[in-house]
This record gives structure tokens, C-alpha cells and sequence, in this order.
């Protein structure tokens, strides 16, 4: 079976932090025998540049057949001042809405390696690992009406609105029950029911969902996402998957990333519905930084993010979780013989290039490959 994997390298950092991915995937051609089928195509300023669009059709119509989009990052000061409408995010953009790309995967992990880069105390983040399931495309970003309007006092008024449908909640809510079971089993949704309808809404949803379908394996417990917000810097191993609406999810899964103190270590993914025939999601896999132009082509960039963003892949879209396994160990190793960019480094560490960190990674795979052959 052939896995076809559409990488979108976009601009600064992008194309450098992909080239280390390339490596990888050599390597887990060569020596795990799987095959995939790759493509490569522009996107965000550099697809402004060649298509004079972020995004063009045709690279939108690769993304549709793909079984998997993998995306560096977009944007950079060349196309600040481009027109709104091509902007290199739009391009961005575009792929999760015609994708409908729902549910946003921000897992929030601390190396042991790396604990002494998060601001709080190495106790309470020890051994963390979280999965934030944020609503991607519904909610208050995206619900009419809304817009900025002329009030006859002579004052403005800006509104926009929160909704939620039932069906938008239960698939959300369905992806994290699912992500639950393959994890430790718990999963905690967050809205503000007190104050909000469309929150009273999602948690009837949610229990009514975990009843009806069967979660019941999963421990479902519910939270007001104020005191979430509270309970994940006060006590964050509570939680297992956090699932929560579009704006409460920007807002939590930022900082549930900074409970790990570094931007370059952080990977996403956006998953859409399942295939009914092949069961298989839309999905695009991303690291959560941007192109960073301001070290772009001088090989500081830290690949790490992009790399377990591709470790994601081979879990959710490729099946090969024990190939994703083995991946992020390495990345623990590596971690811990100090081998560090300058964003992760510390006191005792090497500095490695970006190209560094790559072939580093690709010594700690060989070394976990032989350790289980010989086992
Ligand atoms: P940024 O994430 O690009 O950079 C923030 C800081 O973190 C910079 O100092 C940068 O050098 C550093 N950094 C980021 N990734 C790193 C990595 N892998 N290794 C080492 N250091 C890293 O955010 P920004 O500076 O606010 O935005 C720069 C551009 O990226 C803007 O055009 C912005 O619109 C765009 N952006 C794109 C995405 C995306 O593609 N998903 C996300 C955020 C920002």
C-alpha cells in the first residue's frame, strides 16, 4: 500500500527544517521497508511568488488526494504588505476549511531533557503529556452574524458569534474519546456552560455522546475553561485529552505549549472526518512555530518540531505507530546526550546546526533499530 505524503515546505525556516525530515523518511524507507509515495509543492509567500496565489488549485487539489499534508510554516516580511485576500496565511487557511480539517491535535509534552526550559517547577511538569483537541472550524472565529457597525449615538459596536451545532460537537468530541483510548483513557472538555448557551450545549453533547456511543471505557470529566485555564498551570497531570471549542482551544493549547517552555519542540495536527469506505482522515500535519525569518538560512533553525510533526503522521494517518514510537525515543535520546539549537540550549550542551540535529537523529534511530534486532 502506497502512502502518499504531500510536503508544502513554505517559507524561512520551512524548507530547512523539511530537508531534515527527508532524512528521516529515507531512513524509515531503508531500514523499516516502508514506502512513501512524495510530492512536494509551494505554499504561502513562496507560492505567491511562483502562482501569485498562497495556494494555488492545483496544489489544493494535491492536498484533497493525499493521505497526508505535511506543512514547514508561511509568512515572512517579503509579503507583509501583499493584498489581504493572498496573503501567505490565507493559504494556510484555505487547506483547513476545504480539508474541514475540525479537529486540531496539540499534544503539550515535556522532555525530561528539557524541564528546565518551562517556567514552572520541574515537579509539576515532570513526565507531562497532554493532548489538547481543539474545534478547528466552527465557534465564535467563524459564526454570523458579525462585523463592526455605526450605533446612532455616534459610538461603534463589534460583535461576532458563538455556535455550535450538535453534529459539529460530537465529531470533535468523538476524535477525543477515540485519541483517549489509545492514551490513558480520560478525557476532560472545557466550555463555559455557566455563562454561555452554546457551552451548555457542548456539554450535553459530549455526556449524551459518551453515553450513546459507548466511551464509557473513557473517563469523561468536565471542566468551565476559566478554571481550566487555572488547573493546567496548578495541577496539569490531572489531565489526559483536554478537548475544547475553537477559541477556548487557541487560547488553552498556547498554553498548554508553553508548559513546555520551548516553540521549536511543538507539533500539530488537523484531522477531518473519517472516510466511510477507508476509514482514513484528511489530515495535515504541521509544526505549531512560524518561519522565524529572523534566523532563516543560517541553519539555526530547530527541526524537532517538524520531525515528531511527522511523527504524528505516522500514528494518526499511516498507521505505524511503532515507527512514531521509535522516532520520538530518539528524540529523547538525542535530548538527553545534549545535543541541542540554540532555542533548546542550556548550560553543559553542544550546539548543533539544524542539518546537525537531523544526522544526530538519524544515530539514535540506528541505535533503537539494531537494540531491537539484536533483542
Ligand atoms: P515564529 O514562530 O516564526 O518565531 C518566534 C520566535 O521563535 C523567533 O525568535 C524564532 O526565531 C523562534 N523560532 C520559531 N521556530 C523556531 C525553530 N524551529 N527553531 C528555533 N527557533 C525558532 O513567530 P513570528 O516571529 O511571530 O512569525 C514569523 C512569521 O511566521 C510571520 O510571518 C508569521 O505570520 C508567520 N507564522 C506562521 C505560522 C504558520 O505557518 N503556521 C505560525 C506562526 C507565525
Amino acid at each position: 500500500m502506497t502512502n502518499s505524503l504531500l510536503i508544502l515546505p513554505g517559507d524561512g525556516i520551512g524548507p530547512e527544517v523539511m530537508a531534515e525530515v527527508r532524512k528521516i523518511i529515507t531512513w524509515i524507507e531503508d531500514k523499516k521497508g516502508v514506502s512513501f509515495d512524495i510530492t512536494e509543492d509551494l505554499v504561502g509567500g513562496a507560492a505567491i511568488d511562483e502562482y501569485g496565489t498562497s495556494l494555488s488549485d492545483d496544489t489544493l487539489e494535491k492536498c484533497q488526494q493525499a493521505d497526508a499534508v505535511l506543512l514547514g510554516a508561511v509568512g515572512g516580511p517579503k509579503w507583509d504588505d501583499v493584498d489581504y485576500a493572498i496573503r501567505p496565511e490565507a493559504g494556510l487557511l484555505r487547506i483547513r476549511k476545504e480539508l474541514d480539517l475540525f479537529a486540531n491535535l496539540r499534544p503539550a509534552i515535556v522532555f525530561d531533557a528539557l524541564i528546565d526550559a518551562s517556567t514552572l517547577k520541574p515537579d509539576v511538569i515532570r513526565g507531562l503529556d497532554i493532548l489538547i483537541v481543539r474545534e478547528l472550524t466552527g465557534g465564535v472565529y467563524f459564526g454570523e452574524p458579525r462585523g463592526i457597525e455605526d450605533l446612532p449615538n455616534g459610538e461603534k459596536r463589534g460583535f461576532n458569534t458563538q455556535t455550535y451545532t450538535t453534529s459539529e460537537i460530537e465529531r470533535v468530541a468523538r476524535v477525543a474519546f477515540d485519541l483517549a483510548r489509545k492514551r490513558d483513557g480520560r478525557v476532560c472538555s472545557a466550555e463555559k456552560g455557566n455563562v454561555m448557551e452554546s457551552g451548555r450545549l457542548w456539554r450535553e453533547v459530549v455526556t449524551a455522546l459518551h453515553e450513546r456511543e459507548s466511551f464509557t471505557d473513557v473517563e469523561l470529566s468536565h471542566m468551565y475553561a476559566d478554571n481550566c485555564a487555572m488547573q493546567l498551570l496548578r495541577n496539569p497531570h490531572q489531565f489526559d485529552v483536554l478537548v475544547t471549542d475553537n477559541l477556548f482551544g487557541d487560547i488553552l493549547s498556547d498554553e498548554a505549549a508553553m508548559l513546555t517552555g520551548s516553540l521549536g519542540m511543538l507539533p500539530s495536527a488537523s484531522l477531518g472526518a473519517a472516510d466511510p469506505d477507508t476509514g482514513k482522515r484528511k489530515a495535515m500535519y504541521e509544526p505549531v512555530h512560524g518561519s522565524a525569518p529572523d534566523i532563516a538560512g543560517q541553519g539555526k533553525a530547530n527541526p524537532l518540531a517538524t520531525i515528531l510533526s511527522f511523527a504524528m503522521a505516522l500514528r494518526y494517518s499511516y498507521d505505524q505507530g511503532a515507527i512514531a514510537d521509535d522516532l520520538e525515543q530518539a528524540v529523547q535520546n538525542l535530548l538527553g546526550k545534549g545535543i541541542r539549537t540554540a532555542d533548546i540550549m542550556a548550560d553543559g550542551c553542544t550546539t548543533a546546526t539544524t542539518s546537525d540535529m537531523g544526522d544526530a537523529l538519524l544515530s539514535e534511530l540506528d541505535a533503537i533499530h539494531q537494540k531491537a534486532q539484536a533483542a
